[in-house]
C-alpha cells in the first residue's frame, strides 16, 4: 500500500483564504475522534493481508492542536491493523504556535519523522491579514526548536501574491533556514471565504496577476540558485528530499484517507469521498456503521486519463508516455498525435519542451504559469451522457 492519510478537521481560528474542510468548534472532537478511529478500523479490516504503508500523513485542519491523548488514540487504532515500512515518511502538519519542547518530544515518540509547518509568511502585517494564529518570530522560533530537537526533515508552506508584498523577504528567509524542502503557493481567492468578501468590497487589495506571475518566476530562479529543485509546480526540494507521500499522489498511486472531508483512491478508477461535515460524519460512524459518511465515485477512463495528465504536467518529470498507467494506454494511443501537436505549439511559445528521445514532454517555468490552460487543451473529451 502506498499512502495513509488522516484528516483532522479542526483549527484554532479560520484563516481568511482557506476553503479546506475544518471547524473551529472544538467541542465536537469528543464525537468525531472516536468516529475516526472506528472508520480507520473499518477500512483497515477490508483485507486479510498485513497492511504496510510507504507513508503516513496527518494533515488537516491543524492536527498539531490535538492533545497527546487524542493523537495517541489515532496512532493506536492505526497500529492495531497496520504499520508503515521501515524508513517510511511519517509527516505531521504543524502550526508554529503548537511547537514546544514537550510537543516535539511527544511527536517524536509516536514515530513522526517529518514536519510540514504552515508558516505562509514571516511578515506580521500579512499574517494578520490572513488571520493566522502565529507571528513571524514565533515561526522562526518553532523551526529552530524543531531542528534543535533533531527534526531535520522539515518542510514549510509559504505564500506569494499577498496583500502587503513582503515576498522577497519571506523567500530569502525560507531559503536561509537550512531546511530540505518547502512548498510555495500563490494566494488564491476562493468563493465563500473572508478573503473573497474582502476583495469584493475593496477592503483587501491584492497585487495584479502580472506581479504575482513575476513573483512565481523569481521564486523558481532563486530556489534553483539555492539548490532546491522545483519538482512540482508548488514544491521545492534539496536533492533526495522530495516528499514521498505527495509524490505518490502525483504518480497516481493508491492511498487510504480517513476523517471528515478526506479522500481515498484505489490507484485506478475508484475514489471515495468522505462527507465534509463533522456532525454528519460522527453520527454515521458512531451509530450507523458508516452509512452516509462517504460516497464512492467510479471514474470513467477519460476522467482518469485527464486527471493523470493534469497532475503529470504539474511535475518536473512531466508527461512520460512510457509511464501512462496500463489501463489508460488505449486512450493515450488514440490521443497521442493530437496531444503532441498541442505541445509542439506550446513549445513555440516557450511553454513546453520535449523530453530526450521523444519520451514525452515537460513544461518550462513560463509553461507552469499556464499549466491549467495547457492541461484543458490536452484533455480528452468525456463521452456524452
Ligand atoms: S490553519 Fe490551515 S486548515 Fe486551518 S484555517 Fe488555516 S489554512 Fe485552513
Amino acid at each position: 500500500m502506498s499512502g495513509f492519510y488522516i484528516h483532522v478537521p479542526y483549527c484554532r481560528q479560520a484563516c481568511t483564504y482557506c476553503d479546506f474542510h475544518f471547524s473551529t468548534v472544538q467541542k465536537t472532537r469528543e464525537e468525531v475522534l472516536p468516529a475516526m478511529r472506528t472508520e480507520m478500523a473499518y477500512w483497515l479490516s477490508q483485507t486479510n493481508t498485513p497492511l504496510v504503508f510507504d507513508s503516513f500523513y496527518l494533515g488537516g485542519g491543524t492536527p498539531s492542536l490535538l492533545t497527546f491523548h487524542e493523537l495517541e488514540g489515532l496512532f493506536a487504532s492505526f497500529h492495531q491493523k497496520a504499520t508503515w515500512r521501515s524508513g517510511a515518511e511519517v509527516t505531521l502538519e504543524v502550526n508554529p504556535e503548537d511547537v514546544n519542547r514537550e510537543s516535539l518530544a511527544f511527536w517524536k515518540s509516536l514515530g513522526i519523522n517529518r514536519f510540514s509547518m504552515g508558516v505562509q509568511t514571516f511578515n506580521d502585517d500579512d499574517l494578520k491579514a490572513l488571520n493566522r494564529a502565529h507571528t513571524g518570530s514565533q515561526a522562526l522560533r518553532a523551526l529552530r526548536e524543531a531542528q534543535d530537537s533533531g527534526f531535520s526533515n522539515v518542510s514549510i508552506d509559504v505564500m506569494y501574491g499577498l496583500p502587503f508584498g513582503h515576498w522577497e523577504d519571506t523567500l530569502q528567509k525560507a531559503l536561509d533556514l537550512s531546511i530540505p524542502h518547502f512548498s510555495a503557493y500563490a494566494l488564491t481567492v476562493e468563493p465563500k471565504t473572508a478573503l473573497y468578501k474582502g476583495v469584493k468590497t475593496g477592503a483587501i487589495v491584492l497585487p495584479p496577476d502580472e506581479a504575482v506571475a513575476a513573483q512565481a518566476t523569481a521564486l523558481r530562479r532563486a530556489a534553483r540558485a539555492a539548490r532546491f529543485r522545483p519538482y512540482e509546480i508548488s514544491n521545492f526540494a534539496q536533492p533526495g528530499h522530495e516528499a514521498v507521500h505527495n509524490s505518490n499522489y502525483w504518480k497516481g498511486k493508491e492511498y487510504v484517507g480517513i476523517g471528515p472531508g478526506a479522500h481515498a483512491y484505489d490507484g485506478k478508477f475508484l475514489r471515495r469521498a468522505n462527507v465534509p461535515n463533522n456532525s454528519v460524519y460522527a453520527k454515521a460512524w458512531n451509530t450507523q456503521e458508516g452509512e452516509g459518511a462517504y460516497v464512492f465515485d467510479a471514474l470513467l477512463p477519460e476522467e482518469a486519463f485527464n486527471e493523470w495528465l493534469m497532475i503529470r504536467l504539474r511535475t518536473a518529470d512531466g508527461l512520460v508516455w512510457d509511464e501512462v498507467p496500463e489501463e489508460l494506454l488505449p486512450l493515450a494511443e488514440v490521443q497521442k498525435t493530437r496531444m503532441e501537436e498541442c505541445l509542439e505549439s506550446r513549445e513555440k511559445r516557450g511553454q513546453a519542451k520535449p523530453l530526450p528521445h521523444q519520451k514525452g514532454w515537460t513544461l518550462t517555468d513560463e509553461g507552469w504559469l499556464w499549466a491549467d490552460q495547457i492541461a484543458v487543451e490536452l484533455f480528452v473529451d468525456l463521452p456524452e451522457n
